[in-house]
């Protein structure tokens, strides 16, 4: 069994900050990651708050420039999938794909997956014309008509990233009232090419070998009506990467991991960091202070002494 003074779950930005921070500090330190580094943001073209970036950065750059950093400071990365939790010994135990780690203390920042619509034709049709990454796909919808759904900031971020490319692009949002940032919700209001639909369901993603068309239900009317698209992007919202935790944490009743200011979870030596966590606002900027957060409260952990917080407690 590999051993280290701390384990971080998860590659995204509060993970890779969290990496970075507690190797500067001279401890071992591995980075747990199923994919590659960026997480949530490898997605994602352009990025407009992050700090720092004055002009729009995309994730897929900003996450190996992040990893590379965490390396730099000395972090193991481990390509594999953590598939359960050991909290029963004397420290925990991660239980991968590839084999067992364990270390003094943990930092999970798993993040979320995209949520799915429910409806069907979403699986059938997943990779021939449903979607979740407008800047991998949008490409291939020059001049055609594609349909996003959700009223949030990620249905918004996407809608314009697809404006770029598409014919038309259609935000079809349940509600009347969206959630996205007025400022988004303006420059994406003024593209000539964008319609935003309020008020109407999806009921089913129709198509034949690709998709052709979505049924929609006017709110309204309660009237349903087929309208041609050909592609779908669907941005509905953020569920918690939770399933390896086996129920050990306390948890939120929206399933996300309950902490305390320093990130401490409802186990000694377990953190938490980013979406993952109760009361997580989802911005990369808070991501990434979660992520040097929960590093601090580890090497604090590990008996490390950071003289300001001392003195303040
Ligand atoms: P979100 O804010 O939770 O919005 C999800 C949207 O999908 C809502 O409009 C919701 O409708 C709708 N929805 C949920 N379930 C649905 C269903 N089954 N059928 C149809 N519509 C459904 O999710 P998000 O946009 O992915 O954003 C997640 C978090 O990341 C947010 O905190 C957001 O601020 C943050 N984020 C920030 C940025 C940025 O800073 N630029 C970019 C992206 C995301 P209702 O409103 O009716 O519930």
């Amino acid at each position: 069994m590999r051993e280290f003074d701390v384990a971080v779950i998860g590659a995204g930005v509060a993970g890779l900050t969290a990496a970075a921070t507690a190797a500067r500090h001279g401890v071992r330190v591995a980075v747990i990651e199923k994919m590659g580094a960026g997480g949530q943001i490898m997605t994602v073209e352009r990025i407009e708050n992050f700090p720092g970036a004055a002009e729009p950065i995309a994730g897929f750059e900003l996450g190996p420039v992040m990893q590379e950093q965490a390396e730099q400071a000395g972090a193991e990365f481990i390509l594999d999938t953590v598939e359960g939790l050991a909290l029963d010994g004397p420290v925990p135990v991660l239980k991968c794909g590839e084999g067992e780690i364990a270390a003094r203390s943990l930092i999970i920042a798993a993040g979320s997956n995209r949520r799915k619509l429910g409806v069907p034709g979403e699986e059938e049709f997943a990779g021939r014309g449903v979607s979740h990454c407008a800047s991998c796909d949008g490409p291939l919808y020059r001049g055609m008509t594609v349909a996003v759904i959700g009223g949030g900031d990620s249905a918004f971020d996407e809608a314009r990233v697809l404006a770029a490319h598409a014919g038309k692009v259609l935000i079809i949002h349940r509600g009347e009232k969206l959630r996205a940032a007025r400022p988004l919700v303006d420059a994406v209001s003024g593209l000539a090419n964008v319609k935003i639909c309020l008020g109407t369901t999806v009921e089913e993603i129709i198509g034949e070998d690709v998709v052709r068309a979505l049924s929609l239900r006017e709110g309204a009317s309660g009237a349903s009506r087929r309208e041609p698209v050909d592609g779908v992007f669907v941005y509905v919202g953020l569920e918690p990467n939770i399933g390896f935790l086996g129920g050990q944490l306390e948890l939120s009743e929206h399933g996300r991991i309950v902490t305390d200011r320093f990130m401490q979870t409802s186990a000694p030596g377990i953190f938490a960091a980013g979406d993952i966590r109760q009361g997580s606002a989802a911005l990369l900027a808070e991501a990434a202070g979660d992520g040097a957060t929960a590093a601090v409260a580890a090497l604090r952990h590990l008996g490390a002494r950071f003289e300001s917080l001392d003195a303040a407690e």
